[in-house]
């Protein structure tokens, strides 16, 4: 680990200074991510800014019948919220299907939405990554990519975005608000992460001297049709191969509304509103899911050792749907 020197921040305009004095400071939350890639050398801070005293803690209801989590709130505590388990289960699930409860209990929401891929070549400092060292190559293409992209991949990258919450966070159109040195904006949720393109070094669309202050949820929780299914290599502890939030709004056995996203597939939740459209005032049946499950592949490509998600995605989706019409138990 490099040489860092380290202030806590004690109020938002002053984290925003601070970030914007110093193009290679970082800010520091609940540190599950930052500290290991820290450790690891992929990211080298000069100077580290602790948050954590922020006032950014609280989950608040929104005048229009949402909520409003501050970017601090741990994973824990959004997971057990009874707001958000009542009106937002399928959030709550996602995040529960993540980490170790240790680290739900120090990793934050804000932390969450910026934590890095967990592409095995991003961490080995002596293979080439375009995302760690931009031009250097990308060690997955023609490598071990098991765990890596099938949708929305360059030439440059093939990186997945690792988090549950977001997966999650997508299918529940959330929007997140962020402070820079000119105020306060927002960011919905689908135009938050990025796809890699040619610059796979940017995750996503938040500028350097911004911090994100809170996850806004609109009112439409979906709480009573949804589902969270993630499929990994262990029943914990693991990292979604693939992952699918589905959210239903029903009458009988009719879909009115539907949100799909995926995760583990893209190098950032992938949401698909034309595949969704194929679902919205129709039948609940499998033949429409499995048509739905084939649209949402449609321009995927495998890479080699992780060509059996494009199958596994398919499957995934239908489950997800059979699950969130409640044709199937949830897992
Ligand atoms: C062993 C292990 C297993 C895991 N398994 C899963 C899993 O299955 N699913 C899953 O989704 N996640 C998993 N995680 C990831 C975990 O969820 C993240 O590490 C965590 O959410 C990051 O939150 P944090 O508060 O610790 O972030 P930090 O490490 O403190 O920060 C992460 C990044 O966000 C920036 N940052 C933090 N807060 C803000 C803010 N408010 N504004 C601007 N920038 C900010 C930091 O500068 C840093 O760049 C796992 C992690 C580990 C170590
Ligand atoms: S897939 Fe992306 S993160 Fe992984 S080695 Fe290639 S460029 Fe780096």
């Amino acid at each position: 680990m490099n040489p860092f020197s380290f202030e806590r921040a004690e109020n938002v305009a002053g984290a925003v200074s601070a970030i914007a004095r110093n193009d290679r400071a970082r800010f520091i939350a609940g540190g599950t991510n930052i500290l290991d890639l820290m450790k690891e050398n992929v990211s080298r801070p000069s100077h580290l800014i602790d948050i954590t005293r922020l006032p950014l803690g609280k989950i608040e209801e929104s005048g229009d019948g949402g909520l409003r989590i501050g970017a601090l709130v741990t994973n824990a505590d959004v997971a057990y919220d009874e707001r958000v388990e009542q009106c937002y289960p399928l959030l709550s699930k996602a995040i529960l299907a993540g980490a170790s409860a240790q680290l739900r209990n120090m990793a934050t929401t804000g932390g969450n939405l910026l934590q890095r891929t967990r592409c095995y070549y991003f961490y080995d400092t002596a293979t080439p990554c375009n995302k760690r060292e931009p031009g250097s190559g990308c060690g997955a293409i023609g490598g071990f990519n098991r765990n890596h992209a099938i949708l929305g991949t360059s030439d440059k990258c093939i990186a997945t975005h690792p988090s549950d919450m977001c997966v999650a966070l997508a299918a529940l159109t959330a929007v997140i608000r962020v402070t820079g040195p000119q105020g306060e904006r927002t960011i919905p949720i689908a135009e938050f992460h990025r796809l890699p393109g040619d610059t796979p070094e940017f995750d996503t669309n938040l500028r350097p001297d911004e911090i994100i202050t809170a996850v806004e949820l609109p009112a439409k929780g979906f709480a009573r049709h949804y589902t969270y299914l993630k499929i990994r290599d262990r029943q914990s502890y693991a990292f979604a191969l693939v992952s699918v939030a589905a959210a239903l709004d029903m009458d009988g056995g009719h879909i009115r509304e539907a949100r799909l996203a995926l995760g583990g597939v893209a190098h950032m939740p992938w949401r698909d509103t034309q595949a969704e459209a194929l679902l919205s005032d129709r039948p609940a049946t499998v033949e429409n899911f499995r048509s739905v499950a084939e649209a949402i592949v449609r321009d995927a490509k495998g890479f080699g050792h992780n060509t059996f998600k494009i199958e596994m995605a398919k499957r995934a989706v239908v489950r997800a749907l059979e699950q969130a019409a409640g044709m199937e138990q949830p897992s």
